[in-house]
């Protein structure tokens, strides 16, 4: 008999097992018809060891491959569909309150961009945040980001951004940082957002606050190693493309990956200088031209596509999900959770979104807000798949497939949740 692998976990009885692996993964991103290559096994069963899964696929076979240890963790998952934990790469999860006030106002027919010019938006966040203590922001972001574990979401990435000087955008990156060591948290990717807006001491120096992202903030914090990744706010009225060249550029000379918030609402040529640049993502994409849909495609960027703000601000223009699927653009799906655009982090409830709103299957979301996700942070090798030797995080859903999940908005539809191969809600 040959020997067998000893499990410390193990979920059986798996109606529905979406594995997100296709052979030929660990190339890049999925693109066109291989976003709908979900990797499903019926029958299906999951065991790790030591928060490493060590066999996937049918119950049987895994079974017949693993020695379960006493004392391991077993759960029947009664029918019910796994997935892959979610991959949420673009959140504002560091954040003093939210801003429900101005939800209202947008409703009735205020626009985001008014609201921000009146000195709303985030530079209201901006004033809040600066004057709270970082502990009090550690216990506020921990409870977040507990509520995303709750949600599906196993690794997260979270943006500085509402610091806009250089004391306070560290503040925001240690926050992030010693949350990252707490086991009862979603993995955590940092992000330096020190270029999210001009804070209202330079607005009529921009240029001035350009210089002190590059010359202080982004080299303080490459040298304290408080982020791994650069972003900016590309768009008409905030940081032109030239501004957002120099700051993402900057970043990339000190070692930081670049990512960039491009053609939110008006298009302001973003996703091109995201492919100029090598960046790893270009992010929100709901004005993107043509010829930046095309430029995209023919690069190594992934477009992650933020539906959720869309909803929420009560807009129509959702990024062309099928023009770009179509075209050959590597695409994510992430939620952009934040206290004022979009003031929730379910991912559930943002496939939902996604799929009605853009016509995406399910199982193009799915890949979306999992392997592209990982994909999109560096993090493929490690998350985004169940796959023999990645990190055993996955999430038990309270539906028998996920089109149940999809079609059942707002419902209970995350049963369990498995970070590093322990329950942990
Ligand atoms: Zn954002």
């Amino acid at each position: 008999m040959s020997k067998r692998l000893l499990a410390d976990f193990l979920v059986d009885g798996i109606g529905r097992l979406y594995t997100c692996h296709q052979p030929g993964d660990g190339e890049g991103p999925r693109r066109g018809e291989g976003l709908r290559e979900v990797g499903l096994v019926d029958n299906g069963a999951v065991a790790a060891y030591q928060g490493e899964i060590i066999a996937v696929g049918n119950s049987d076979a895994v079974r017949r491959a693993i020695r379960v240890l006493p004392g391991a963790e077993s759960i029947d998952a009664e029918g019910r569909a796994v997935v892959p934990g979610f991959v949420d790469a673009h959140t504002h999860a560091v954040f003093g309150k939210a801003r429900p006030d101005e939800f209202g106002r947008r409703l009735v027919g205020e626009s985001y961009q008014s609201i921000a010019e009146s000195g709303g938006g985030i530079r209201a966040s901006v004033r809040d945040f600066r004057q709270r203590s970082e502990k009090e922001l550690l216990g506020l972001t921990r409870s977040r980001l507990k509520e995303c574990l709750k949600s599906g979401s196993t690794t997260v990435e979270v943006k500085s951004g509402y610091g806009l000087n250089l004391e306070s955008e560290l503040k925001a990156l240690r926050v992030i940082r010693a949350l990252q060591s707490e086991p009862s948290l979603p993995r955590l990717v940092a992000t330096c957002l020190a270029a999210h807006e001009f804070p209202d001491e330079y607005r009529e120096r921009r240029e001035e606050y350009v210089d002190l992202v590059c010359e202080s903030i982004l080299p303080e914090v490459a040298s304290q190693k408080l982020a791994e990744r650069v972003d900016v706010f590309c768009e008409p009225g905030v940081f032109s493309q030239d501004q957002a060249r120099r700051v993402l550029a900057r970043g990339q000379a000190l070692g930081l990956s670049a990512c960039i918030h491009a053609d939110e609402l008006e298009g302001g040529g973003g996703s091109a200088l995201a492919v100029e640049l090598g960046a790893a993502s270009a992010d929100h994409l709901g004005a993107i031209s043509e010829a930046g849909i095309r430029a995209l495609a023919g690069s190594s960027t992934v477009g992650v596509l933020l539906p959720g703000t869309i909803f929420s601000l009560g807009l129509d223009e959702f990024a062309p999900a099928r023009a770009m699927i179509e075209a050959g653009v590597a695409l994510a799906v992430a939620s952009d959770f934040n206290p004022g655009s979009n003031y929730c982090s379910s991912i559930p409830l943002t496939l939902s979104i996604a799929c009605t709103r853009m016509r995406l299957h399910p199982h193009e979301a799915l890949v979306m807000a999992t392997l592209n996700a990982a994909w999109s942070l560096g993090r493929a090798a490690q998350v985004g798949s169940l796959d023999v030797s990645k990190r055993c995080d996955l999430v038990v859903l309270g539906a028998d497939s996920l089109d149940e999940m999809v079609q059942h908005m707002g419902g209970k539809v995350v049963d369990r949740v498995v970070l590093n191969g322990r329950s942990v809600s």
